[in-house]
């Protein structure tokens, strides 16, 4: 049984620490948005972890590229929201960076595909992300995308829901 939204909450945090002990400039606002009533889900709490790391690894190197060309009135802001569905629970991760152009989001679920410079990535994040989500869970991972504007991944979940 794992709590869905500490996970979200600790892998948030981490992945910004990560980054800003790397780079002391970068400063982004974190956003989340709990469901209280998610109660404890059964998953595989590793797997899930290492998709919300990815996730917010993507968010913050978009938000920092966009800092990078843009005025100084941008904030950069990642936002985590979990609620309870239905279905199970559902998980949405959601930055204000540089979007996705159509052409390339047809390819980001596709092993070793990226955008990034060589050394900076290796393409496997979202296809590792994506087997665990439906394979690994029978969930689904989608995204939701403007150019220049903002990326949403979401994730369902179809798990029973225990009341901690
Ligand atoms: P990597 O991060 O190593 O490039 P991923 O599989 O995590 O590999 O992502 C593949 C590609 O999807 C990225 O190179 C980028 O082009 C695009 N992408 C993923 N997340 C985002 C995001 N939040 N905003 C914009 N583009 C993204
Ligand atoms: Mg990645």
């Amino acid at each position: 049984p794992t709590d869905i939204n500490s996970l979200a909450e600790e892998y948030l945090r981490l992945a910004y620490h990560g980054l800003r002990a790397k780079d002391k400039e970068f400063n982004a606002t974190l956003v989340t948005h709990l469901d209280p009533n998610l109660g404890q889900v059964s998953v595989e709490s590793q797997e899930i972890s290492r998709v919300l790391l990815n996730l917010f690894t993507n968010a913050f190197y978009t938000v920092r590229e966009k800092q990078h060309q843009s005025a100084d009135d941008y904030k950069p802001t990642v936002t985590v929201s979990t609620a309870r569905t239905r279905a199970g629970v559902e998980i949405r991760v959601r930055d204000n960076g540089k979007g996705i152009a159509e052409p390339v989001k047809q390819k980001i679920f596709q092993p070793f595909f990226t955008t990034k410079p060589t050394g900076e990535g290796t393409g496997l994040g979202l296809s590792l992300s994506y087997d665990i989500i439906t394979k690994g869970h029978g969930g689904t991972l989608t995204v939701d995308t403007k150019e220049g504007e903002f990326t949403e991944f979401i994730i369902t979940l179809p798990v029973a829901v225990e009341m901690a």
